[in-house]
């Protein structure tokens, strides 16, 4: 038995001010994926659960980038091929998407790529998928493929075991002789996944929801997929989605009811961390008794395309003279390089950020001296997507007046504090350790005593009123508040 496997995943930020380019992506074609560190996620789950059962793989291609800008069709358009070549002499097909992609003119880009896939292998070979929880799923990709799962925690915790659960999924049909239905329903809801962590309530129990659902005998998988906000595209919301062993009925009335469910508990979805508008969350934060506490600059997180150099939040903390703060991190190559022509130890007058992000920030001015100057290489083994690009190329931490400044050559992600460790700063030194992210991910997590959001302004602005969207379908959840909905 053949099957085809591969996985391609992109959140695409439709308000991140550049494209995500074909170099920005990692990328292997082949039977190289089976060694490539993308293994690591869905696709090691995938290929785990078909080697177990014997199945020849067919390996496509693996592509993986940091979430950003809408994706170059060039770039789509290779990775859409490498999988339609091998799309022939096949029993089946197991991919991972993440869901949220959009290349240039091509707003679903995975609905694409599934339904050329469909096209190229016919009615009688059953694809299944598994996908990030913050997949936009349009109903035709729920016609087009016969399963899909997506992610059921937040922070993604459980990548493997949604591989493992798209490929089994496959497996019953191929040899269980599974005939499988989809229920699908979209509530016209605008979350963001700050709002939405799997640990806290309300979405704490709508997952409980969806573990009853799938307890049930008949059920192969139930998800609630809550998209990615930051795209505007007319057709997006937060999907359930379930799948059964032949029910159709029973499929569609558990989506009904869990999207019904989650529509009636909209209101309840706010963000579950303290959070507060920029300046009380700096006084929040700099009148805490806890030694160290994590300041999440929500508005401009790199995990949802934020470019990174948006420096309202920076110029708010300097402007309380706050100390003992490390900010990770801001993207800004020229002032690097000014740090690097004056060497360390110097003092320095730059202009950082709000070169990129314009709409959201203005450069700001700082003084300072030189800390600490790096070639990016102690990230490597240090920092959970170094595989993701070629380098990170140099980098600098600027001390104004108490504030370290981490300033990077390419837009960085702290997930980990490994990454501050690398560069020789211990988190828990400093009363604030300012994050360019949404909730923490699980590893600071662990050490933090006490996280507040700040609702900062940038690609990933978590007030999505603040937002202009033109293209997403009205009404539309909170942008209208008081829109209606029902189950067809
Ligand atoms: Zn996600």
């Amino acid at each position: 038995m053949r099957v085809l496997i591969g996985a391609i995943g992109h959140e695409s930020n439709t308000f991140t001010p550049f494209l995500t380019r074909l170099e920005d992506f990692y990328v292997r074609y082949g039977p190289e994926i089976l060694d490539s560190p993308i293994r690591r996620g869905a696709l090691g789950g995938i290929v785990a659960t078909l080697q177990a059962h014997d199945v020849e793989l067919v390996p496509t291609v693996a592509a993986g980038a940091m979430p950003g800008g809408v994706v170059e069709r060039r770039a789509y358009e290779i990775f859409k091929q490498a999988v339609l070549d091998q799309a022939h002499d096949v029993d089946g097909a197991c991919l991972f998407l993440h869901g949220a992609m959009r290349a240039e003119g091509l707003d679903y880009a995975e609905n694409d790529l599934l339904c050329d896939l469909r096209a190229a292998l016919g009615p009688d070979v059953p694809i299944t998928i598994g996908l990030d929880m913050h997949a936009n799923i349009v109903r035709e990709m729920a016609e087009t493929v016969d399963a899909m799962v997506a992610y059921h925690t937040a922070p993604h915790t459980d990548a493997h075991e949604t591989g493992e659960q798209a490929a089994r999924m496959l497996m019953q049909i191929l040899q269980d002789g599974v005939r499988t239905k989809i229920g699908f329903a979209k509530i016209p809801f605008l979350l963001p996944g700050e709002m939405a962590q799997t640990a806290l309530d309300p979405m704490a129990s709508m997952m409980r929801m969806v573990a009853d659902i799938e307890a049930h005998p008949k059920v192969l998988s139930a998800s609630l997929a809550n998209g990615h906000c930051w795209a505007d595209v007319p057709d997006i919301g937060v999907i359930a989605v379930v799948v059964t062993d032949g029910d159709a009925e029973l499929a569609q009335a558990e989506a009904n009811r869990l999207a019904y469910t989650f529509w009636e508990r909209r209101a309840e979805f706010g963000v579950s961390a303290e959070a507060y508008p920029v300046k009380d969350a700096v006084a929040a934060a700099m009148a805490a008794d806890e030694t160290t506490v994590f300041l999440s600059d929500s508005g401009d997180n790199p995990g949802a395309g934020g470019t990174t150099d948006v420096p309202v939040l920076l110029k708010a903390l300097l402007d309380r003279k706050a100390t003992g703060v490390v900010m990770a991190s801001i993207w800004d190559v020229e002032a690097v390089e000014a740090c690097m022509a004056a060497g360390v130890g110097q003092q320095v007058t730059l202009s950082i950020g709000g070169k990129l992000d314009v709409r959201h920030g203005t450069p700001l001015e700082v003084s300072g001296q030189v800390r600490l100057l790096t070639d990016g290489q102690p990230y490597h083994g240090g920092i959970r997507r170094s595989w993701m690009r070629g380098g990170h190329g140099p980098i600098a931490v600027l001390n104004a007046e108490g504030v370290d400044i981490i300033l990077s050559s390419t837009r960085l992600s702290f997930g980990d504090p490994a990454q501050l460790r690398s560069l020789g700063l211990e988190p828990l030194d400093y009363r604030i350790v300012v994050l360019k992210r949404g909730y923490l991910t699980a590893p600071f997590q662990a050490i933090s005593q006490r996280s507040i959001l700040a609702f900062s302004p940038g690609a990933t602005n978590c007030d999505l009123t603040q937002m202009t969207f033109e293209r997403v379908q009205r009404p539309m959840y909170p942008l209208d508040p008081d829109a209606t909905w029902q189950p067809d």
